[in-house]
C-alpha cells in the first residue's frame, strides 16, 4: 500500500491486494526482501477474487450478528462472487433474511473496518475454537501446521483464514446476495447439510446494476427452460440423473453440428474412426486414468474375470488405432477424429442441466506429430477454433494456458522438467504469433502436458469454459507409440488432444443461451412454417411443402383452424426463422409472403426465389448478428 501511495493516491484507492513473487498478499503486509511486485485492482482476476472472498467475511460478520451461534465452514470466492457454508443449527434461512443481511453488510462496509492479519500458534488457535465449540474450524486446523496459521479480524468478526483480503470493508460498495442452497459438509452426502449463501459484490453500484440485468436475461435464456420449450432434450428418472435424452429437435442440432465438424475436419486432413464404449482396466492403467481418475469414472463391470470400464476419454482408444499399423515419418501428422461418447461420474450435487452430465458426446480428435510439426499443427488447431467462433458469432474468447508447477513434478505432473519447459514454450509462441488473447496460469496443467482451456462469453456476457486443447508428451511413451524417423530410428510422437466444439451437451447448452433459442436458420430444428390463411389454400401450402422438402429444407404446415394472427404469434414463440403466409393472391401468382422471426414482414417472393435465398443462407451457415444485450 505504501508503494501504491508513493505512485499516486488515486492508484492507492484502487489497490485491493498485491502479487508478491507471484503469490497474492494483503496490500498491507510488509515486504522484507527484494521481490517482484504487481499491484492488483478490480481489473485483475486475483484482485476480483480477493474482493469477493473478503466480501464472504463481511457476509459472515452480518450472519453472526443476525444468527448468534452460527458456525462457519468455508467461504471462498467463485467465478462470479462468493459463498459461505454455514451451520445455522435448527434455523432455516429465508429470502427475506437475505435482504436484511444485504442491508447489514452495507452498514458494516461503511465502517471501513480494516482486515487485520494475525499469525497464531496452533495450540492457541485450537484453544480459541475449542472454547467457542466450533468443530468446523477445528477440523480445518487439524490439517494445518504450526507456523502457517493466521487469523483475520474485521470489525467484530474473526476467522481462521490464510487470506489474502482487501485493505478494508469500505471498498465493498454494492452487494447482492443471490441465493440460498443446501450443501453437504465437505460435499459428502453422509455429512450434515449446511446452509450455503451465494452473493456477489462490486466496487460501485453501476456494475451491480449491469450484473442484475444480465442475470434477468440469463434467467429468460436458461438452457433448461428453453430446452424444454423448444423440445431439445429431456431428463427421465428411469434413465437416470445426468443422462439427457435428446429429443428430435435437439438431435437435428446435433446432426448439423456434426456435419459442420466432419466437413471442417475432412478439409483439415483428419481421418474418422469409431471406437467401443468400454475397455479393459489394463488400458486405463496404461493411460494413467486409473487409479488417478477412478473417482470420476463409472465403477467397473466384471466379465470373464476381467474388469471393464466405460470410457471416460477417447484418447486411449485412439492411441491403439495409431499403434495398429507401423508408422513412418511420412504418415505424420496422423489425425484421428471421432464424435466420441464418454461417461463420467459427476456427483449428483454437481449435475446441472446439459452443463454437467454423466454421458457426453465429444468433438474429439488426436493429432500425432513430430516435434518439428508441432507448431504448425497446433496453429492449425487454433485456426479451427477461430473459424468456429466466427460461425457462431462468439466474439469474446480467451485461451487460458495452464502450466506445470516445478515443485510438483513427479506427483501432480509427469517428471520431465525439460520437456515441460520446451512444450510450454512452443505453445506460448504459437499463441503469441497467432495473436490469440491468452493468459497463463501456473500449476493447472494436465498431468501429461500443458493445457489450454478456452473460455468464451455468450451474447449476454456469461462466461463458459468450452473446450480444452492439450499437449501430451507422456501418453505416447506410456502406450509405447512410435514411428520410424528419417534416420530410420524409432521416435515417440507428440500428441495434441483437441475438442473445439467441446461436447454436444455443453455446446448446445451454451448455444441455447447465446441465441436465446433463436437458432440461425442452418441450425434451427424447423426452418420454415407455412401458414395458409384458410383451408382453401391447403393444396397450395402442400405444393410449397413438397418443394421445400425436395430442397432438404425443414418445413411444416400450420393447418389448424386458427386466425392467421394467432398462427403467426405461435410460430414467433416457437422461434421458427421463416414464416410463409399464403392466401388467394400468393396462390394465384405462385408466390409466398415471407415473415422473418422477430423482424416481421419481409415482402413477397416467388417460391423459387425464396428457396434459392434460404438455401444460400443455410449453405453459408449464415447467422444474423447475435442480438446484443448490455455486456458485463
Ligand atoms: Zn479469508
Ligand atoms: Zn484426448
Amino acid at each position: 500500500m505504501d508503494i501504491a501511495k508513493s505512485i499516486s493516491e488515486g492508484l492507492a484507492r484502487k489497490v485491493l491486494a498485491a502479487a508478491v513473487n507471484g503469490e497474492v498478499w494483503d496490500a498491507s503486509r510488509p515486504i522484507n526482501d527484494d521481490a517482484s511486485l504487481k499491484l492488483l485492482t478490480w481489473d485483475d482476476t486475483d484482485g476480483k477474487s480477493t474482493f469477493w472472498h473478503s466480501s464472504a467475511h463481511l457476509m459472515a460478520e452480518a450472519v453472526q450478528d443476525a444468527f448468534p451461534g452460527a458456525k462457519f465452514w468455508v467461504g471462498p470466492a467463485i467465478d462470479k462472487g462468493f459463498y459461505y457454508d454455514i451451520d445455522l443449527g435448527d434455523t432455516k434461512m429465508t429470502e427475506e433474511d437475505l435482504i436484511k443481511l444485504e442491508k447489514k453488510m452495507g452498514e458494516l462496509s461503511k465502517k471501513n473496518n480494516l482486515y487485520v492479519r494475525k499469525e497464531m500458534p496452533k495450540a492457541e488457535a485450537v484453544r480459541y475454537f475449542t472454547e467457542k465449540g466450533d468443530e468446523y474450524k477445528l477440523d480445518l486446523l487439524s490439517n494445518l501446521k504450526d507456523g502457517e496459521i493466521t487469523f483475520y479480524t474485521q470489525g467484530d468478526f474473526t476467522d481462521l483464514c490464510r487470506g489474502p483480503h482487501i485493505p478494508n470493508t469500505g471498498f465493498i460498495k454494492a452487494i447482492k446476495l443471490t441465493s440460498i442452497a443446501g450443501a453437504y459438509w465437505k460435499g459428502d452426502e453422509k455429512n450434515k447439510q449446511l446452509t450455503r449463501i451465494y452473493g456477489v459484490s462490486f466496487p460501485n453500484q453501476k456494475e451491480l446494476e449491469e450484473y442484475v440485468l444480465m442475470l434477468e436475461e440469463a434467467k429468460k435464456r436458461d438452457h433448461r427452460k428453453l430446452g424444454k420449450e423448444l423440445g431439445i432434450f429431456t431428463m427421465d428418472d428411469d434413465v437416470g440423473p445426468g443422462l439427457p435424452l435428446w429429443l428430435p429437435n435437439g438431435t437435428i442440432i446435433i446432426e448439423e453440428l456434426e456435419k459442420l465438424a466432419k466437413e471442417t475436419e475432412k478439409a483439415a486432413g483428419y481421418k474418422r474412426v469409431v471406437t467401443p464404449h468400454i475397455a479393459k482396466e489394463s488400458m486405463y492403467l496404461t493411460s494413467g486414468h486409473l487409479p488417478y481418475y477412478a473417482d470420476s469414472m463409472f465403477p467397473p463391470m466384471e466379465m470373464d474375470g476381467t474388469k471393464y470400464y466405460m470410457k471416460a476419454m477417447n484418447c486411449p482408444h485412439h492411441h491403439k488405432i495409431f499403434d495398429a499399423e507401423q508408422k513412418s515419418y511420412k504418415d505424420l501428422p496422423f489425425r484421428l477424429a471421432e464424435y466420441g461418447t464418454c461417461y463420467r461420474y459427476e456427483q449428483s450435487g454437481e449435475l446441472f442441466g446439459l452443463m454437467r452430465v454423466r454421458c457426453l458426446h465429444m468433438n474429439d480428435a488426436h493429432i500425432y506429430c513430430t516435434k518439428e510439426q508441432f507448431a504448425s499443427e497446433f496453429k492449425a488447431v487454433n485456426e479451427m477454433y477461430r473459424k468456429y467462433f466466427k460461425i457462431f458469432g462468439i466474439d469474446k474468447y480467451v485461451m487460458r494456458l495452464s502450466l506445470h508447477d516445478p515443485e510438483k513434478l513427479g506427483q501432480k505432473y509427469i517428471n520431465e522438467p525439460e520437456l515441460w519447459i520446451e512444450t510450454e514454450e512452443l505453445v506460448r509462441n504459437v499463441l503469441i504469433e497467432t495473436k490469440v488473447p491468452f493468459v497463463e496460469v501456473k500449476g493447472e496443467g494436465a498431468f501429461y502436458g500443458p493445457k489450454i482451456d478456452v473460455q468464451i462469453w455468450s451474447a449476454i456476457g456469461r462466461e463458459f469454459t468450452l473446450a480444452t486443447n492439450q499437449v501430451d508428451f507422456a501418453q505416447g511413451r506410456s502406450f509405447k507409440l512410435s514411428f520410424t524417423n528419417q534416420h530410420n530410428e524409432p521416435e515417440v510422437p507428440l500428441i495434441i488432444h483437441r475438442a473445439p466444439l467441446g461436447t454436444h451437451e455443453r455446446f448446445i447448452g451454451f448455444l441455447l443461451e447465446h441465441y436465446a433459442g433463436k437458432f440461425p436458420t442452418w441450425l434451427a430444428p424447423l426452418q420454415v412454417k407455412i401458414l395458409p390463411i384458410s383451408d382453401k389454400f391447403s393444396d397450395y401450402a402442400n405444393t410449397i411443402l413438397e418443394t421445400l422438402k425436395k430442397a432438404d429444407i425443414r418445413a411444416e404446415i400450420d393447418d389448424r383452424h386458427e386466425k392467421i394472427g394467432k398462427k403467426i404469434r405461435d410460430t414467433e414463440i416457437a422461434k421458427v426463422p421463416y414464416m410463409l403466409v399464403v392466401g388467394e393472391k400468393e396462390m394465384n401468382e405462385g408466390r409466398v409472403s415471407v415473415r422473418r422471426q422477430g423482424k416481421g414482414d419481409a415482402g413477397s417472393k416467388g417460391l423459387d426465389e425464396f428457396v434459392n435465398d434460404i438455401l444460400e443462407e443455410i449453405n453459408e451457415r449464415r447467422a444474423e448478428k447475435v442480438e446484443e444485450v448490455e455486456k458485463v
